[in-house]
């Protein structure tokens, strides 16, 4: 059994969607999971939908929320002709129970209501996308990941209950449902133990396939992309990117974790602890060798690039002029931990610390406020780290030798700079 992930881009348009089938059948002779993301910018259009009803506007939700359904329909009956009534059915179902949620007023908290409205995208492109492969004869079966995927009530992060998952994949794959050689389900998302629908953070799709190939021990995991390969740093900024054949899963979860948007950062682990091989491909050509990302030590890696923009520099400074020791490290700790923060790069010194976050102005302003207990503290936004891993002299002259930084760092294998 493979698993297959198809993200936003690959469904963004009737063309696209259409060209999903011929890959399908390439593999006819595999049983395929199918974890399909929103189409196209779905998720960000659905975020207005909920923001605007938590902020009151509830006219305005129910009108962008209207926006993104006549789409839907409008790609929907663009794809079928008998197929389309049950389809529309199906999303019929989906449109309603959103438009109740905005009638109401907010009780409960932000992160709750996103997540219920903010799931839909997955749940109407995979209806669409079952419908219409089905009526193209690729016969498949559509299951609500929401049946499947338990978690806590963390909204808008939500932590997997693995073994209540487990359980639901497997008991599902010995019932006539779980047979057919197609099952297509949705990324991203997943339900609380009431039932309500959580989901498991932005671009979270990629996790949701590694979680249903760690859990049926998949014989891999395929990300289909709009690139031919991963590559060494981001085309659209770097000419002289290019692709790497075979990578590790240190390698990626390294750059994932440094900033690059290639896999979602949580995606490794999972496939990582059941030496599963993760191939990422291009839907657009899939005769393309693409990249495959496996266990093993690999020689000769060109420098890779990541730029990870919008970072703020907080630089902390004992008052009392006292060595930053153990208990300043741990009530920083303590700080950034309650706040989910994470620090991309930390320097010491004697008296002061400095820390590169991504800027999130909200939680950056309520850190330096809470430091400012401790420490005297300055904050030095629009900032941008560039990581090179592997890097060489050419490298470093090329990419670091005209700017400044404000801070530095350098191991046998990774260069950081903030500029
Ligand atoms: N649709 C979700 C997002 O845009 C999940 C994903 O694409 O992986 O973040
Ligand atoms: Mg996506």
């Amino acid at each position: 059994m493979k698993v297959f992930k198809f993200g936003g881009a690959s469904v963004n348009s009737i063309e696209r969607i259409k060209n999903l089938g011929p890959i399908l059948v390439e593999f006819k002779a595999e049983k395929l999971v199918v974890i399909i993301s929103a189409m196209g910018k779905t998720t960000n259009a659905l975020e207005k939908v909920a923001e605007a009803f938590f902020a009151g506007n509830k006219d305005l939700a129910l009108n962008l929320f209207h926006d993104i359904k006549t789409n839907h329909l409008a790609i929907a009956q663009q794809l079928m002709t008998k197929g389309f009534t049950d389809c529309e059915m199906q999303l019929a179902d989906f449109f309603t129970e959103i438009e109740w949620l905005l009638h109401d007023k907010p009780v409960r908290d932000y992160d709750y209501y996103y997540d219920q409205v903010v799931c839909l995208g997955e749940l109407l492109s995979t209806c669409i996308l079952s419908h219409y492969l089905n009526e193209a004869g690729i016969s498949n079966k559509w299951v609500d990941v929401r049946d499947l995927i338990r978690t806590d009530n963390n909204f808008r992060d939500a932590n997997i209950n693995w073994e209540f998952s487990t359980e639901k994949i497997l008991h599902l794959m010995n019932q006539p449902i779980g047979q057919s050689s197609i099952l297509i389900t949705q990324g991203f998302i997943g339900a609380t133990d009431d039932n309500e629908s959580s989901t498991l953070g932005r671009e979270g799709s990629d996790y949701t396939a590694a979680i249903f190939a760690n859990i049926l021990e998949a014989e891999s995991l395929t990300i289909w992309k709009d690139v031919a390969a991963v590559m060494n740093a981001d085309p659209k900024v770097f000419q002289d990117a290019v692709s790497i054949p075979v990578l590790n899963y240190t390698e990626v979860i390294e750059m994932a974790y440094y900033g690059a948007q290639v896999i979602h950062p949580k995606t490794i682990k999972p496939l990582q602890n059941k030496g599963i091989p993760l191939h990422v491909k291009c839907f657009l050509d899939s005769s393309l060798a693409g990249t495959q990302i496996q266990n093993n030590h690999i020689k000769d890696l060109p420098p890779i690039i990541v730029l990870k923009p919008n970072q703020v520099l907080v630089t902390m400074t004992t008052t009392d002029f006292s060595f930053v020791g153990d208990h300043h490290m741990r009530e920083l700790y303590g700080l950034m931990e309650t706040m989910h923060l994470k620090p991309n790069l930390m320097q010491t010194g004697a008296i002061s610390l400095m820390i590169s976050l991504d800027d999130q102005p909200e939680k950056i302003s309520r850190l330096a406020q809470a430091a400012s207990g401790i420490f005297e503290v300055q904050v030095e936004k629009g900032l941008t780290l560039l990581t090179i891993r592997h890097y060489t002299p050419a490298t470093i002259e090329q990419h670091v030798a005209d700017k400044i930084a404000v801070l530095q760092q350098q191991s046998r294998d990774t260069l950081q700079f903030l500029y």
